[in-house]
């Protein structure tokens, strides 16, 4: 409980329920978020009312959230053609993968966030990859983490220990843990103020929050709620 942990913070439901987690179990937390240029930028703007809201809802809580850290990633915009950092239609590539995967981003995340938590002196590094329910994105793999996390520590001489609560939980189960976190305002704040769309709508209304309604991440994240919310 002494130590500190910085989670990677996008502005998303999942990225939102692993900081509640890790605001429940770390003395200090931070936050880094990215802009790569993401077609749903407007997931960016969700950060700090969501970061702001958590606070209010504990007191505990809000002691320990620590700094919030953005940066600028355009580079991964402008080296990588998705339907993600582009207008390109949403579609499963030649490979097999969703053509909303962004090749390295996952693996840049963390390595950056590292650098940060070394200078910072936080040992705890918590994302919101998962592998039950997923898009297909092979940078989301607990393999791939655990071999980062291998690599991290070896590369700076380091002991960090690299967390992904929501790894082999669907989502209905990440709304379920919200709820176990932070009881039916948390699940609320989620669903009202943690943005998911990859096209970035923000003006259509459902239950399970805002967003076209129609792309795989909304699909996802409507199916789950529907899930968690069944008698
Ligand atoms: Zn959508």
């Amino acid at each position: 409980m002494s130590e500190g942990a910085l989670v990677l913070f996008s502005g998303g439901q999942d990225s939102t329920t692993c900081l509640a987690w890790a605001l429940e179990r770390f003395a200090t937390v931070e936050t880094v978020g990215f802009d790569y240029r993401q077609r749903h930028a407007v997931e960016l703007e969700c950060r700090a009312p969501v970061r702001q809201a958590l606070g209010g809802m504990n007191p505990a809580w809000a002691r320990r959230l620590g700094a919030d850290h953005l940066l600028d990633l355009s580079v991964l915009g402008r080296i990588s053609d998705t339907a993600l950092t582009s207008g390109a239609e949403i579609t499963l590539t030649q490979a097999g993968l969703p053509s909303t995967f962004v090749p390295g981003r996952n693996i840049l995340f963390f390595t950056l966030a590292a650098a940060i938590a070394y200078r910072r002196g936080l040992r705890h590094i918590v994302g919101g990859m998962c592998e039950t329910d997923f898009s297909g994105y092979p940078d989301c793999r607990d393999d791939t983490v655990k071999a980062l996390q291998a690599t991290l520590n070896l590369g700076m001489d380091a002991r960090f220990v690299l967390h992904t609560p929501l790894m082999w939980i669907d989502k209905a189960a990440t709304w379920r843990l919200a709820e176990e976190l932070g009881g039916g305002a948390l699940a609320d704040l989620i669903r009202d103020a943690t943005h998911s769309c990859y096209l970035g709508d923000r003006s259509h209304r459902h239950d399970w929050g805002y967003g076209c309604g129609t792309c795989p991440a909304c699909a996802l994240r409507a199916a789950g709620y529907r899930r968690y919310r069944a008698p």
